[in-house]
């Protein structure tokens, strides 16, 4: 029986390709790819030839039963997709899942991905995170969503394209106020590679005011909403101090 390997690939910076997945795309015997393509492009660099298959989210359910049957056939076959881990924000999931149900084997060789470089490169110091991926490109559901998360105690991970990071920007300002803390994380190990902490008030005017920051591709790690601390009756912790001292005082 064949393996299927889900095999991460760079996001930009080609230095970025693991020496073991390298290695697993020159084995395999076949490589399904979400843009052949784009992932020819890659394999040619890496002087490997295994034979291409598409495997994107118009076609993922039938290429995963051809998939499934090629590795009971004892192929070993490789998924990628045009950028950074299969599965985050990209197709993967669906034949992972169908190969899972099959009973047959899933290695998957991990790499970059943009949301877990801009957690690293974000300097915030909170332990959990929540994967957001793209947010809704309407306006009306974006806010929704905003609200959906604005009482999280999490960071925020959220992808967007460059033609609407001036609206995201000012959607998470309006909602979520303009203290709240944002990290912008721009072309990630690529040349013009940005990483900028400012909080959402100067965000917005920071990115309009600069075209250039409104190019490339992007992940915004949104800090975690901060709580106020409050007492068993659910009185904020600082009403609660100053009530004591007040009781303490009065006659
Ligand atoms: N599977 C990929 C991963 O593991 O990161 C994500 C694919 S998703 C279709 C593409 C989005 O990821 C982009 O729109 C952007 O938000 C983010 N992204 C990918 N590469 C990036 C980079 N080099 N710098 C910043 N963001 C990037």
């Amino acid at each position: 029986l064949g393996t299927l390997y889900v095999v991460a690939t760079p996001i930009g910076n080609l230095q970025d390709m693991t020496v073991r997945a390298t290695s697993v795309l020159g084995q395999v015997d076949i490589v399904a790819a979400e843009d052949t393509r784009v992932s020819g492009g890659l394999l040619r660099h890496l002087g490997v030839r295994p034979r291409l298959i598409a495997s994107h989210e118009h076609n993922e359910r039938s290429s995963a039963e051809k998939i499934v049957t090629m590795l009971q056939e004892g192929q070993d076959v490789a998924v990628i997709s045009d950028a950074g881990t299969p599965g985050v924000s990209d197709p993967g999931a669906v034949v992972v899942a169908a190969v899972l149900a099959a009973g047959l084997k899933v290695v998957p060789i991990p790499g970059p991905s943009a949301a877990i470089a801009a957690v690293s490169a974000s300097g915030f110091t909170e332990t959990t995170f929540r994967f957001v991926g793209f947010l809704p490109p309407k306006r009306g559901a974006r806010v929704e969503a905003i609200l959906q998360l604005a009482e999280d105690e999490s960071l925020q991970i959220i992808y967007e394209a460059p033609h609407r990071i001036l609206d995201c920007l000012t959607d998470l300002r309006d909602t979520l106020g303009v203290d709240r803390e944002i990290v912008i994380c721009r072309e990630l190990t690529k040349t013009f590679e940005t990483i900028r902490r400012l909080p959402l008030g100067e965000a917005v005017e920071w990115v309009s005011g600069d075209s250039n920051q409104q190019r490339g591709e992007f992940v915004l790690v949104l800090s975690a909403c901060q709580k106020p601390v409050t007492t068993e009756e659910g009185l904020p912790a600082d009403a609660d101090r100053l009530l004591q001292i007040l009781i303490a005082e009065l006659p």
